[in-house]
């Protein structure tokens, strides 16, 4: 902080934090094909700024100062070359201002700016998702000033705010009788085009027609007709300023639902797609939600605050009301509008709130017809939404027993039929499944090649039956939650003794009879060896290629989910592990053959020690493992 020398008393130039510095730079150049959403940005803020003054006055009508009738102002002058911004809504303390426009309040902001790259194209895209807000004003300005005065302060309590968008903003208390704020943008020489009144009327109907306040502009200067005198302009209103989700749906136009998006969520991609519902009845209520088109950056922290705009009777109450929708719908924009709450509702209150319980009940179902209507119709578009939005659908997996039913269908999962990419659901799976087929098997690994590599897929891959393969953090616990699907058990094909039912041939029954004939003392005998580290030893039909294989309990904890508990420093609840054998395997025989006891124990040693290994786990003592390795290796080469 350093205070300059030639300003007034209470004047004082302050930084920027270090990620608006980083934000207004790349902003102003990836930015530049879409800069005139600026306007759009400024009256959104604007607008908010209207609506918390219209809340708080519902608890204190000082607030108003005698004019209650809210609206913004839309001045320019081209001679100037400035376009000013007005709104009388709650303005701004001179703290409010270093706050708000000198910080960026969004946590893991900077984890944020290291993601861009500096190519404009992408960066605009990841900036869109961020959400620019007031800084957007340095698109179009080399120079913004604000001058602001906190509704119900004095008209002395007035603040100026001023900078060139380089580093630095300087700020001083002013006189300002006026509640509100103004922004006042010096636009670039080259961006005179905007102080221009036929230019800014066709932005504010493209883009903010339907916000809840009027905009008024001076009406152009018309003509005048002979003999008649020039008329004055007049202020007028220049969109419709009737809040958008009142309107019936057929008065209501695409373009006007993608542009009220970009006013509540500050994303200025079109959103995927959206639902715009009225209800009357027992519950009485109006919602209008958006499934975005990317996800936000910081979807995956949950702590971040986010939810629905509430209004109750078409007045504002609340941003990020995050009690109207379950923690794993949290990408979802949106407003709900309800006459059965009361005015002087509070978080506090929507929290045991019974209808707020109803009211989240049914949007949540709205939000998920969405989606499965969706996938119905536009599988691709279905595709992109799972791509951004997938990881957290399969929150709710675990989290939203009562509709669970319906997300499962929701889900989309990688298969042995494809590649990695996840665009195969239960019903695609379950309609292609065997005839004699009863389970829906999965396997769940660190990762997709992991997985497909696993020696527990090779008599799958024999048979030609499909295994889901999951490989994702999340996976292993959500599936623990998931284990049928419309009647159709879900089977980790790690896990227990293989039964793969009416598929195996009588005569893949018989052969497996025989081998554990065959084997009966080499199972023993391995069994007494392993004894510490097995629960059972036995031989398996499992394996074409390798030559054995370690199988957890059928009741285990999923090896995913013990890997991420592990590294977290949480018990794990102790379980051995069952060693399978190929008796079809040449190193099996020359196990069985083995006279030596100090190579059969090195033998079976390294086949254990590989198996765990094939699974994706950490030996307890690798180095043994390399010595067993090296020494057979050495007797190879004698
Ligand atoms: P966002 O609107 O996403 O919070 P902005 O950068 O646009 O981010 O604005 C930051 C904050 O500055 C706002 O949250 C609000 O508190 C304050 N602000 C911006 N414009 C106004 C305004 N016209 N009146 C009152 N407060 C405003």
């Amino acid at each position: 902080m350093s205070a300059t020398e030639n300003l007034g008393a209470n004047a004082e130039t302050l930084g920027f934090q270090t990620e608006v510095k980083q934000l207004l730079h790349l902003m102003i150049h990836s930015l530049y094909s879409n800069k005139e959403i600026f306007l759009r940005e400024l009256i959104s803020n604007a607008s908010d700024a209207e609506d918390k003054l219209r809340f708080e006055a519902l608890s204190n009508d000082a607030l108003y100062e005698n004019d209650g009738d809210l609206k913004i102002r839309l001045d320019f002058d081209k001679d100037a070359n400035t376009v000013t911004i007005t709104d009388n809504g709650i303005g701004m303390t001179r703290e409010d201002v270093i706050n708000h426009l000198g910080t960026i309040a969004k946590s893991g902001t900077a984890e944020f700016m290291s993601k861009l790259t500096g190519d404009s194209k992408q960066d605009s895209q990841l900036i869109g998702q961020f959400g620019v807000g007031f800084y957007s004003a340095f698109i179009v300005a080399n120079k913004v000033e604000v001058f602001t005065r906190r509704a119900g302060t004095d008209a002395a309590q007035g603040v100026h705010w001023s900078s060139e968008g380089e580093g630095e903003f300087t700020i001083e208390t002013v006189e300002r009788t006026a509640r509100g704020t103004s922004i006042v943008l010096h636009l670039k020489e080259e961006e005179s085009e905007f102080a221009d009144g036929w230019r800014l009327r066709s932005l504010v109907k493209k883009y903010s027609d339907h916000i809840s306040f009027p905009v008024i502009m001076k009406s152009e200067p018309m003509p005048a007709a002979e003999g008649e005198e020039q008329k004055e302009p007049e202020d007028e209103a220049i969109n419709e300023a009737t809040a958008l989700w009142t309107l019936s749906k057929s008065e209501i136009s695409e373009d006007d639902y993608k542009s009220f998006y970009k006013h509540i969520s500050h994303d200025f991609q079109d959103p995927l797609t959206w639902a715009h519902n009225r209800v009357e009845g027992k519950l009485d209520y109006t919602s209008l939600l958006y499934i975005p088109a990317k996800a936000p950056f910081d979807l995956y922290n949950r702590e971040v605050p986010r939810g629905l705009k509430l209004y109750v009777q078409r007045v504002f109450i609340m941003d990020e009301a995050e009690q109207f929708l379950p923690l794993y719908l949290r990408f979802v924009k949106g407003i709900v509008d309800t006459r059965d709450l009361s005015l002087n509702v509070s978080r506090e209150i929507l929290q045991s709130d019974k209808t707020v319980d109803s009211l989240r009940t049914a949007l949540t179902k709205r939000v998920l017809d969405t989606l499965t209507k969706m996938a119905k119709n536009d599988a691709e578009k279905y595709q992109s939404f799972w791509d951004e939005f997938g990881q957290v659908i399969k929150e709710g997996i675990g989290e939203d027993l009562s509709n669970k039913e319906k997300l499962a269908k929701l889900l989309r999962f990688a298969t042995t039929n494809g590649d990695s990419a996840q665009n195969v659901s239960l019903d695609d799976y379950v309609s292609r499944m065997q005839e004699s087929q009863d389970k829906i098997y999965y396997i769940s690994a660190e990762s997709h090649a992991a997985g497909i590599s696993s020696p527990h897929m090779e008599i799958f891959r024999k048979k030609g039956i499909e295994v889901l393969v999951l490989s994702d953090r999340i996976d292993g616990w959500m599936i623990s939650y998931l284990s049928d699907f419309e009647g159709k058990h879900l089977q980790d094909i790690t896990k227990g003794e293989l039964d793969l039912g009416e598929i195996e041939a009588e005569e893949d029954k018989k052969q497996q009879e025989e081998a554990n004939k065959t084997y009966e003392a080499l199972v023993k005998q391995i069994k007494e060896l392993l004894e510490d580290k097995v629960d059972e030893v036995r031989m398996t039909n499992r394996l074409t290629d390798s030559p054995a294989c370690l199988v957890a309990g059928a009741h285990d904890m999923d090896a995913q989910m013990k890997k991420i508990m592990e590294a977290a420093g949480q018990p794990v609840p102790e379980s051995k592990p069952s060693f399978e054998l190929n008796p079809e395997h040449p190193l099996v025989a020359q196990l069985n053959n083995e006279q030596d006891d100090e190579r059969f124990n090195d033998l079976t040693l390294v086949l254990f020690d590989q198996a765990a290994l094939a699974m994706g786990d950490q030996l307890k003592e690798p180095g043994a493992f390399v010595n067993r390795l090296n020494k057979l290796l050495l007797d190879l080469s004698k």
